[in-house]
């Protein structure tokens, strides 16, 4: 990938897909090329046929999917599978067709089996059985790993996946209902400091853990592998350090300066109890993150919230 290099960007205004455009264009990459999703729904496959053959760009980054939390991933199950499914073949078959000559396809740790040994390692892909309230999502996302496998394999395409942790940072979704648990924390003790609220209500029992990674730093983790990575084994990105949902709790109540009590609603999903990725193989390639959980939650929440109070 040159600085001239002509880039496509699917899901360019997303959390991620924004993320990797800033970190592109910090890096002096300026041949970057989008499309609203109004302009071309990736769902539609002959808008995306005449987006490629009309643009013919070089570097694809799949970031755009249909995403959510606990919630949305159980509410709007059809819509995940037929949604991503129907984007990535989409944008794996064109840039296929069109000649791409590097894709980097972001899936997630959720493809990984609901028990699997922890820390996950990347061979434990199908192995077991997955999480029910994401299965269609991880389906989905395994079907566009197994694309970029046997796209490889059968066309010599160098299509690579990446499986990225829980994220969190600018650009998140922050609907209680259906965001992902951190930006649900920051929202909900927010808008109990500021309104003085006495209860705030969370959800499962507070034992699930979890491992959270700065967008910037997936960011960073793509560019990386996107220019230094071209092998089908898929590749884990995260800290390699988890915490329980309780402590993380913990943490927004004190950065927040939430005063008054928690209600666990353990009528709501857990999830999988664990999914700590191992990230020896990312970081044997030469890539470790740099924004620590702590710091990385003060900064988000600064930015989202300063001018509510
Ligand atoms: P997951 O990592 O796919 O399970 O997705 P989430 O980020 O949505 O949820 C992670 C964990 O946080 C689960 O155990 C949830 O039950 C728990 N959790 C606690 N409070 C909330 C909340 O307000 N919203 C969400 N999304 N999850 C919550």
């Amino acid at each position: 990938m040159n600085k001239d290099s002509k880039i496509y960007v699917a899901g360019h205004s997303g959390m991620v897909g924004s993320a990797i455009v800033r970190k592109l264009e910090k890096e002096g990459y300026s041949n970057l090329v989008f499309r609203t999703s109004r302009e071309m729904s990736l769902t539609n496959q002959a808008a995306v046929e005449a987006f490629f053959e009309a643009e013919q760009p070089e570097h694809v980054f799949l970031a755009a999917a249909k995403v959510g939390g606990i919630k949305a991933n159980d509410t709007y199950r059809a819509q995940f599978l037929y949604e991503n499914l129907m984007i990535q073949n989409n944008v794996i078959h064109h840039s296929y067709l069109n000649g791409v000559k590097k894709l980097l396809f972001l899936a997630s740790s959720c493809v990984y089996p609901k028990l699997a040994p922890q820390p996950i390692k990347e061979e434990y892909l199908l192995t077991g059985d997955l999480e029910p309230t994401n299965e269609p999502y991880a389906i989905a996302k395994i079907a566009g790993i197994k694309m970029c496998e046997n796209y490889n394999r059968q066309y010599g395409t160098n299509f690579i996946s990446v499986m990225p942790t829980n994220l969190y940072g600018p650009g998140d979704n922050y609907d209680p209902e259906t965001s992902h648990v951190l930006p649900a924390l920051l929202y909900k003790f927010h808008i109990a400091q500021a309104e003085g609220l006495d209860k705030v209500e969370v959800w499962g029992s507070g034992t699930p853990k979890r491992e959270f990674l700065h967008v910037e730093d997936l960011a960073s983790a793509c560019f990386y592998l996107m220019k230094n990575y071209n092998d089908s084994e898929i590749v884990n990105i995260g800290t390699g350090k988890d915490i329980s949902i309780r402590e993380l709790v913990d943490i927004v109540i004190d950065i927040v300066d939430y005063k008054g009590k928690v209600i666990w609603n353990t009528e709501k999903p857990d999830g999988t109890p664990r999914k700590l990725l191992d990230i020896s193989l990312i970081k044997n390639l030469g890539w470790t993150p740099k924004i620590a959980l702590h710091e990385g939650i003060v900064d988000t929440y600064k930015k989202k919230f300063s001018n509510i109070n």
